[in-house]
């Protein structure tokens, strides 16, 4: 390990063979955007849009959201950032958006869902994000979260492009979309997958409860078999697969999803210099490699140990 730890990031994600893995940075804040900036993100792969709402008791009208996006956008002029529009309910209730008396909230009306029902909400977001977007230069992607359906997805992808986006995705949070990813993908330009949810749905394990932790730990095989589903999908397809959830910031997991075919990996500012500098110590035929021996694992803790034997670790 000694000796390998001797690779050092140089601010371009890439595995030791020059195979580009853009490292993101995720934002919530104008201080999370300026940490992420020097950290030496390329990007920012998770704006979420709803810490700029927890405290307001009523919609902030859309001047009012442009200006709160603008401030954590402006960091990033010039560089890449995907928006996630509101992510509302379960783990992060809002107080104007409240679905209450549901018994399961994290399988009710929350992230997308909520805009079904009042889309004019999803388009006041929307041009706001456009405005801020044009304010500040930052290159922006939208992409909503929550996502179970490649129809939700292609309805999703209708208004945002109406409303002047140019790059729309959608979080891959729920198994349905990672089991449909070839016809997800086909109703967008990128795909990001949420690892935090899509590990809870997939073991149907609340993220909230820590005492099962295990069953949310993203080396779970099972969540590593639709990651490689989605790679290929990706591939296929010509289009990027991201990851945004914390298994992004595992140095090792990093690699390992990078050898299933995750285009980019977008994690909290602190993550980014042991993830660039992990990513740049193998080549990718090793890291896919080590991805085989963690898909056929029986465990998290197996996964982990067998890729990092693989890896000579
Ligand atoms: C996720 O679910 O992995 C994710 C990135 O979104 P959040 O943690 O905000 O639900
Ligand atoms: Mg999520």
């Amino acid at each position: 390990a000694a000796a390998r730890s001797r690779a050092r990031w140089d601010g371009t994600g890439a595995t030791a063979d020059g195979h580009r893995v853009r490292l993101l940075a995720n934002i919530g804040s104008a201080a999370d955007a300026q940490a992420g900036i020097e950290a030496g993100a390329e990007g920012a792969g998770l704006f979420r849009t709803e810490f700029c709402f927890l405290d307001a008791a009523t919609e902030p009208d859309v001047e009012a959201q442009r200006e709160s996006y603008a401030a954590v956008l402006r960091p990033f002029a010039g560089r890449p950032v995907v928006v996630r529009t509101l992510d509302a309910g379960a783990d992060k209730p809002i107080p104007f958006l409240g679905v209450d008396g549901e018994p399961n909230p994290a399988l009710g009306v929350r992230g997308l869902r909520i805009a079904f029902d009042r889309p004019e909400l999803l388009d006041r977001q929307l041009a706001a994000i456009v405005a801020a977007a044009s304010d500040t230069g930052a290159q922006v992607s939208v992409m909503a979260p929550m996502v179970a359906t490649a129809g939700e997805a292609a309805w999703f992808a209708e208004r945002a492009r109406a409303a002047g986006v140019e790059r729309v995705g959608v979080m891959v949070e729920t198994p349905a979309a990672a089991l449909c990813a070839d016809q997800v993908l086909a109703a967008v330009d990128f795909v990001s997958i949420g690892t935090n949810d899509l590990a809870q749905y997939t073991t149907a394990a609340d993220r909230m409860i820590g005492a099962l932790a295990t069953l949310n730990d993203p080396w779970q095989p099972a969540l590593l078999r639709l990651v490689a589903g989605l790679g290929r999908a990706g591939r296929e397809s010509g289009k990027p697969v991201g990851v945004c959830g914390e298994a992004a910031a595992d140095p090792l997991l990093a690699g390992v999803l990078a050898g299933l075919g995750v285009t980019s990996l977008s994690m909290t500012a602190a993550a980014l210099a042991a993830v660039g500098a992990s990513l740049a110590e193998h080549p990718l035929a090793d890291w896919q490699a080590a991805a085989q021996q963690a898909l056929s694992a029986p465990g998290p803790a197996q996964a982990r140990q067998r890729a990092a034997a693989v890896l000579g670790g």
